[in-house]
């Protein structure tokens, strides 16, 4: 058997080269590469099966989040409520808009624990924005975060990178905070081919500014009404997503759910847990994390020897990053200790949509003949 990777672009191409191929060559032939008919209709299919009415696609997920920040009013130095245990991404797009990030514990699910958001709330009246993650391809508590956004007045961008279609009590994320932000880096599960992120939102008005921003700040050519910057998806990336990933995407998520379904009835070992998923979510498996008792190194060497890739997700904690050491105000409130746990003790199995059921069952016997 091939090595089982996390990724396999070589069989997603294998799916959707000739459709991207197509794709490229329309655009090459309109020539026309920025900002043109391919991207509005990629955000207006995204839209469409979002749920949402707005969508401004731009170059990544981070500038999507940073953007978000910027259109609902984050001032230099107002504080924004967020994840220990996410991308870094989550919390440099605060840094870069600005803002000084203030950690709350996750749940034992990995999602950032929304009593304790709460009580960081009551603690700090001046917390007027928050981003939460869906992490892992799991959706937060819609409902509850709701409660918050109303009860403390909040600004909320939900940073769906990882959870693109997860629905919480029947709800789509993205659909509580005042903007959404995705991402389509190639792993994410409406990956393209290169970098490419965007905001969804339900206000008109946010997405008119987002549009803004993404390109330099203009109103029309030439006239500058806010200090925007170049965060612009391209035209041949819009195209690729819209004729041959999109329309692929219930197909990968329905895959991940069945194979996120094996894993969980089939792996037995005492020293491997399995997260709970969060009450209500319905998960679209963008990543399978185990917690590993003892040694995750050892582990992922028994998989590795195996010929099956892993990953952590993730080993360092947002606000122990080297990065942020000379910002003395970052701060957390409260113990990190399930955070810490996932620092810990995280390890993550392949669960893209490409791997046969072969695979599944070797990654499932490899784990379970773990000698420890
Ligand atoms: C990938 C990711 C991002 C950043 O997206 P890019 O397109 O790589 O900038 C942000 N947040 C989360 C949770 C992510 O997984």
């Amino acid at each position: 058997m091939d090595r089982i990777l996390l990724n396999d672009f070589p069989s997603q191409w294998a799916q959707v080269g000739s459709a991207a191929l197509a794709a490229v060559d329309r655009v090459g032939r309109s020539g026309w590469l920025i900002l043109g008919s391919e991207v509005a209709a990629f955000e207006e299919a995204l839209a469409e099966r979002w749920g949402l009415p707005q969508c401004v696609g731009c170059a990544c997920g981070l500038d999507a989040l940073e953007i978000s920040l910027r259109c609902l009013g984050l001032k230099p130095g107002e504080k924004v409520l967020t994840t220990p245990l996410s991308a870094f991404a989550t919390t440099l797009a605060i840094m870069r808009a600005g803002g000084v990030p203030v950690f709350v514990d996750v749940d034992v699910s990995g999602q950032l624990d929304l009593s304790l958001a709460r009580k960081a709330l009551e603690a700090e009246k001046d917390i007027r924005f928050a981003i939460p993650v869906h992490l892992y391809g799991h959706a937060l508590d819609l409902p509850l975060l709701e409660s918050l956004r109303q009860e403390f007045e909040l600004c909320i961008v939900e940073d769906c990178a990882q959870a693109i279609g997860a629905r919480s009590h029947g709800r789509g994320v993205g659909s509580v905070g005042q903007a959404a932000a995705t991402s389509f880096y190639p792993t994410k599960n409406l990956g393209c081919m290169g970098d490419g992120g965007a905001i969804l939102s339900a206000s008109a008005e946010l997405a008119e500014r987002a549009r803004s921003l993404r390109d330099y700040g203009q109103s029309e050519k030439y006239v500058h009404t806010q200090i925007g910057s170049n965060s612009r998806l391209d035209e041949i990336q819009a195209a690729i997503l819209r004729d041959a990933l999109l329309p692929r995407l219930g197909e990968y998520t329905r895959r991940r759910r069945e194979i996120a379904e094996r894993y969980r009835a089939e792996i037995q070992h005492p020293a491997l847990s399995i997260p709970p998923v969060p009450e209500g979510s319905e998960s679209v498996w963008h990543l399978f994390p185990l917690l590993v008792s003892g040694d995750p190194q050892r582990f992922q060497d028994h998989l590795g020897g195996a010929g099956i890739a892993s990953a952590r997700h993730y080993p360092t904690l947002i606000p122990d990053q080297r990065a942020l050491r000379d910002y003395a105000e970052p701060r957390s409130l409260g113990a990190l200790t399930n955070a810490q746990r996932f620092a810990r003790g995280e390890v993550s199995l392949p669960i893209h949509p490409h791997l046969t059921d072969p695979q599944v069952e070797k990654v499932i016997e490899t784990c379970n003949d773990w000698p420890e």
